[in-house]
């Protein structure tokens, strides 16, 4: 499982951009990102300007620590954009996005894609009623992705819920039932993606 040593909140301020790492706090006025947008670092209020391969090579970490994914997996992901039918960059955002760690964060049922992955791990969810306990399983369209039955998981699961205050998007509806579930109901896109990406730099960075 990736794990994000450090402080995290620095990755966001190196990429610029706000990457949600910490749940909740992400939204809150305590955001590191909010408070102080330059690069970590003494010299980090005075970003020069990036070199072409630096363009590059931040677009890529950025979106391997969005999806809390690491280099080698990342490389696979790209080897199976590059032999799919269509656009490299599209697909490897789609497969990105049906990771079951991504799916179950964006369906609400963790506050952060870190914690998804941490009740994933812990067998706290289901894919099509059997457990899944592997955060970068492939969710298929018409997966149902649903809580275990039992006490604890249904909990943690309904207080996620309850404290969301992001978009559910379109490719992903919630079911009302007692034990929380959801569906994946199509394939995601790349404009899913919720933070601005150009995949087409990343395919130029990893076809080199
Ligand atoms: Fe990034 Fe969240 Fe930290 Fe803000 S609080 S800097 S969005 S990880």
């Amino acid at each position: 499982m990736a794990r994000t040593l450090g402080a995290v909140c620095k990755r966001c301020r190196r990429e610029g951009v706000k990457l949600f790492l910490k749940g909740a706090r992400c939204d809150t006025a305590l955001c590191a990102f909010q408070r102080r947008p330059s690069a970590p670092g003494m010299h980090g209020f005075k970003r020069g300007k990036m070199t072409d391969y630096g363009m590059h090579l931040r677009e890529k970490q950025k979106v391997k620590t969005y999806y809390g994914v690491l280099e080698k997996q990342f490389r696979k992901y790209y080897q199976m954009a590059e032999r799919a039918k269509g656009n490299t960059g599209k697909v490897l955002m789609t497969l990105l996005e049906k990771r079951l760690d991504n799916i179950v964060y964006r369906l609400g049922f963790a506050s952060s894609r870190a914690q998804a992955r941490q009740i994933i791990a812990h067998g706290h969810i289901l894919v099509n009623g059997v457990k899944v306990d592997i955060a970068s399983f492939l969710v298929r369209a018409g997966d149902v992705i649903s809580v275990k039955n039992r006490k604890n998981s249904i909990e943690f699961v309904k207080s996620a819920l309850s404290s969301m205050n992001r978009e559910r998007p379109e490719f992903l509806v919630n079911n009302e039932t007692e034990i929380p579930s959801g569906v994946m109901l199509r394939d995601p896109v790349a404009d899913d993606v919720s933070i601005a990406v150009e995949p087409q730099l990343i395919v130029e960075l990893c076809s080199k």
